[in-house]
């Protein structure tokens, strides 16, 4: 491939635009304009990026106020280290200031100074990240100090410089996936250092880790980005309660077809992650990640489901399974009638969820106090009476409730 001939061609139009734009708040700004990263990785390749990322060497304020006017637009998020994100029709632009990273110490976060264009480079995950393309001042130019364009034509994933995973340990995570993705296969030397390097992982902060783990859920093909977590030992060693490799793949291969295009992708990764905790072990899961109230009582119900498959599976009265199932959370229960292997208790839960949840009585709680004259404290009491009748069966109609009530009125209050 010819990576510098016509590069401006590579673009679609809809780039081109925003490139356009971008380029003229520069010119306004007189500040230098790059395209880095991805993108340009992406365009060397031929594959199509939906994110352009952008940096600065120069007053970035003054460019975002140009480029704010131009586009009609503002940022939808920014921080302190003068980063911006945009949205705009498709894309997500970023724009960051070229700067300098120095780590005080492994997997804290850097300390940033405004720096080079190079600089910049220089403190990237992997060589195939770390080429720029110049956009302004014309012509286009690409600036490759690392021989990141040889490494792309090579297809292959390699770290910058000997104490990389040491500085920020999430790059052993950014590995895996770029290599999954992009199928490109890991250095030799870079693999020898994600080895030795690998304990470092532990200096990271549990919000740090689950972050990374969660950018796996926002790649195309998330069943094999996952199932890369099995290398290195990785889960073993990010916590020793996960799942064996061979657990963890089991549970992967048991939600592949389903589950990962319908429900909350970040739920069924921790549900996998926790699989084979018991309860003292899960709740220290839950501190650790400091998970939300709602999915830690997801996760608290389903291992307890999980505890009570072959018993539920064997329940016969459909009303004492549905009243055992209102106790948990509904998500809880979908994810069990997934997990398990056991039939019968995935019919119990299906017809549940699309049955025996949805039932209510046929008349209404003032309707039922006038047909039988009843305080309205005990008016729960009847409701669920009716509910468990209409569950087994034994109501089928208006009229057969209204034999049902004055038969259980009589039993119950007279
Ligand atoms: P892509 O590389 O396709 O943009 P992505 O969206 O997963 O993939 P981001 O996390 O947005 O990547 O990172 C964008 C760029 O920032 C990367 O290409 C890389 O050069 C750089 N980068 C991100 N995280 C790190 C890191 N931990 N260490 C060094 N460089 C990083």
């Amino acid at each position: 491939m010819n990576l510098h001939k016509d590069i401006k061609s590579k673009f679609n139009s809809d780039e081109q635009e925003l490139l356009n734009y971008a380029e003229l708040a520069a010119k306004k700004s007189y500040v230098k304009l790059y395209l880095v990263g991805g993108p340009v990785r992406d365009l060397l390749l031929g594959n199509v990026s939906h994110d352009l990322d952008l940096l600065i060497e120069g007053e970035i304020d003054l460019f975002i106020a140009e480029f704010n006017k131009i586009t009609h637009s503002e940022p939808i998020r920014s921080s302190q280290f003068k980063t911006f994100k945009y949205k705009i029709n498709d894309y997500e632009i970023d724009i960051a200031l070229a700067r300098t990273e120095i780590y005080q110490f492994p997997g804290s976060l850097p300390d940033i100074t405004p720096g080079s264009i190079t600089k910049d480079l220089y403190r990237r995950d992997f060589t195939i990240n770390a080429i720029a393309l110049q956009i302004f001042p014309k012509p286009y130019k690409i600036i490759d100090p690392i021989n990141g364009i040889e490494e792309v034509r090579n297809k292959i994933i390699k770290i910058i410089h000997e104490k990389s995973f040491q500085d920020d340990p999430t790059r052993i995570f950014r590995a895996l996936r770029y290599s999954t993705r992009l199928n490109f296969p890991i250095d030799k030397n870079t693999s020898t250092l994600i080895n030795r390097d690998i304990n470092y992982l532990n200096t990271l902060s549990a919000k740090r880790i689950i972050n990374e783990l969660f950018k796996y859920l926002t790649e195309k093909d998330i069943y094999k980005s996952l199932s890369s977590l099995t290398k290195y030992d990785l889960l073993h060693i990010i916590d020793r309660n996960f799942p064996t490799n061979e657990n963890f793949v089991k549970h992967l291969n048991i939600f592949k077809e389903q589950i990962f295009s319908i429900t909350d992708k970040e739920l069924i990764l921790l549900a996998i992650l926790s699989s084979t905790m018991n309860t003292n072990k899960l709740n220290n899961f839950i501190s650790r990640f400091s998970l939300s109230k709602r999915i830690s009582r997801i996760l608290i119900d389903l291992n307890k489901i999980n505890k009570k498959i072959s018993y539920i599976s064997f329940m016969k009265r459909p009303s004492s399974i549905a009243n055992l199932f209102d106790k948990y959370d509904v998500e809880a229960l979908r994810i069990a009638s997934i997990v398990t292997g056991n039939k019968k208790f995935t019919e119990h839960i299906n017809n549940y969820l699309n049955i025996w949840a949805k039932i209510k009585p046929y008349n209404n709680g003032d309707e039922i106090i006038e047909m039988i004259s009843i305080d309205k404290t005990k008016l729960s009491l009847i409701i669920e009476k009716l509910r468990n009748a209409q569950i087994n069966g034994k109501i089928n109609s208006k009229s057969d409730e209204k034999i049902f009530l004055e038969k259980l009125n009589k039993q119950l209050f007279k």
